[in-house]
């Protein structure tokens, strides 16, 4: 199927659902994102800093840009003047330099912090206690220049849907938990970024607000 094809199909699974598509152009060439775009896709996915900076310029100004990889505080300076999202805060630190970097930008920046839900033990993220640490802390009042806007967890790469679905529901029953716990001008926990290619037909049974897909919009 085209691009266009895939994405209709995937759109018609959100459809009655909260639930949006982040299109992940990782490793796809600007002429499939123009593709993309077309299709009237506006939220863009990459997880590498060094490739967001080289597409951003190359597509219309109204794409709104995740960066759902891994963040490193040094690299938070490239991308503060245009990111939409950063989907993978693990560390206060980091929210720290988002927040310094959006202020010389005056802009605002939405966060969310990335929740450990796997079983393997490479993957980035907080656990629950952590994230509560970061939300309750006295740091995060003067942060005016970031908002904490939800949770986003990465289920297990296996073909075992019943553990998959379990880490959904892990997911949000702690975003549940949080988000009644904490409100604050820059905390609103209304987001749930959870779902990729293999997995998000479950993701949006389980509460997923934003599904981030990148192989199922670009297949054959
Ligand atoms: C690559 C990637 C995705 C998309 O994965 P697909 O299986 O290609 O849909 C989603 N989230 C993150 C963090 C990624 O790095």
């Amino acid at each position: 199927m085209s691009i266009a094809q895939n994405i209709s199909s995937i759109l018609a699974a959100l459809k009655g659902t909260k639930a949006k598509l982040v299109a992940v152009t990782k490793t796809r060439s600007v002429d499939e994102l123009q593709e993309v775009y077309a299709a009237d896709l506006r939220i863009f996915g990459e997880n590498r800093v060094q490739e967001m900076q080289e597409k951003q310029p190359q597509l219309p100004a109204d794409v709104q840009w995740h960066l759902i990889g891994h963040l490193q505080t040094n690299k938070v300076k490239y991308i503060a003047p245009y990111v939409a999202m950063i989907h993978s805060v693990d560390s206060l630190d980091l929210l720290h330099e988002i927040n310094k970097q959006a202020k010389k930008n005056k802009r605002i920046i939405s966060c969310l912090l990335q929740i450990f839900i796997a079983t393997e033990e490479t993957k980035f993220g907080l656990n629950e206690a952590e994230a509560e640490a970061i939300l309750a802390s006295e740091d995060i009042k003067t942060l005016e220049n970031i908002k904490i806007v939800g949770l986003m967890g990465m289920a297990s790469n296996t073909d075992n849907q019943i553990q998959v679905r379990k880490e959904f529901q892990s997911l949000k029953r702690i975003s549940d938990a949080l988000s009644t716990q904490f409100h604050a001008v820059n905390i609103d926990l209304s987001e749930i970024s959870m779902g990729m290619s293999g997995d998000y037909a479950i993701a949006i049974e389980e509460g997923s607000t934003l599904i981030r897909v990148g192989s199922a919009l670009f297949s054959d």
